[in-house]
């Protein structure tokens, strides 16, 4: 097979629920934006995704913010297709839209549980298989999804069994999904985060829950969203062209302690 590793000038990343203010997708994109990505955000807040784009755009980068669920086919498809006719070629996908579930497994009803799947597991589906089309007509693509140490050492975090499936979802669907893409040169990857200050687990952290959350953690405190977006871009770069298939860990050390 040819070594083509060469990322083009002229590359968009789309990222999904990357409109939240404090969340890793935000920093996520403004970070590939500062690296020569064109950006384009979905979220299912429409307004959180065009502020998201507009604030990334004063950095003198081509954006766009658009309103999507990722659950939903239709939704996904008209959102690819508006990032399609106005930006350069979307040569990357990072999969950030997720909820988390607190519910134990013994109170976890059938709705709770397909909510949980339907964004972070059928979401990650339907968003990737529509932009892998034209990743693997131009022979070249980097997808990063984010799974999470729920999902490794089986919750033990904010949320519980649903999401930790999820969660273990995304590395099957990784690795298998790397292993049909390798031949289009198309890298596929997970990301696995511990804690990490951001809203999703039921709002802003306190600094005595943050204090909690680091028991455990080897480097005593929990992860910044920046710490994650730069571990992101590295396994959207040009450098990562031989890792595919992997789950990289970020997680101050709290999956061995
Ligand atoms: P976040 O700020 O809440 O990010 C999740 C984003 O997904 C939000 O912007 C949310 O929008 C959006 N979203 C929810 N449902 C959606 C849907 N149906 N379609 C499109 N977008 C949707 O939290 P985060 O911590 O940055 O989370 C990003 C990812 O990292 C998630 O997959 C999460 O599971 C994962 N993760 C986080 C941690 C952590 O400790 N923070 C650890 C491991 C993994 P709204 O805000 O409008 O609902």
């Amino acid at each position: 097979m040819a070594d083509n590793r060469k990322l083009p000038a002229e590359r968009t990343a789309v990222l999904t629920g990357a409109g939240s203010p404090r969340g890793i997708g935000r920093a996520t994109a403004g970070r590939l934006a500062r690296e020569g990505w064109a950006v384009a955000i979905l979220d299912i807040d429409g307004d959180a995704a065009k502020a998201a784009a507009e604030e990334i755009g004063a950095q003198g980068v081509k954006t766009i913010g658009v309103a999507a669920d990722v659950s939903d086919r239709e939704s996904v498809n008209a959102a690819i297709q508006e990032v399609e006719s106005a930006m350069p070629p979307i040569f990357g996908l990072v999969n950030l839209a997720g909820i988390s579930s607190p519910t134990e497994f013994m109170a976890e009803t059938v709705e709770g549980w397909d909510r949980v799947f339907a964004i972070n597991m059928r979401g990650t589906f339907l968003v990737t298989q529509r932009v892998l089309t034209g990743m693997i007509e131009r022979k070249m693509g980097r997808i990063v999804s984010i799974s999470s140490i729920s999902a490794q050492r089986g919750g033990g975090t904010y949320s519980k069994v649903a999401y930790s499936a999820s969660k273990a979802g995304i590395l099957g669907f990784t690795r298998a999904l790397a292993r049909e893409m390798g031949p289009h040169n198309i890298t596929v990857n997970a990301v696995a985060p511990g804690p990490i200050d951001t809203d999703i687990m039921g709002g802003t952290l306190t600094e005595e829950r943050k204090a909690q959350m680091s028991e455990g953690i080897m480097v005593g405190r929990v992860g910044s969203r920046e710490e994650v977006a730069a571990l992101i871009s590295f396994l959207m770069g040009e450098d990562a062209g031989f890792i595919t298939a992997a789950t990289v860990d970020i997680n101050g050390g709290l999956q061995v302690s």
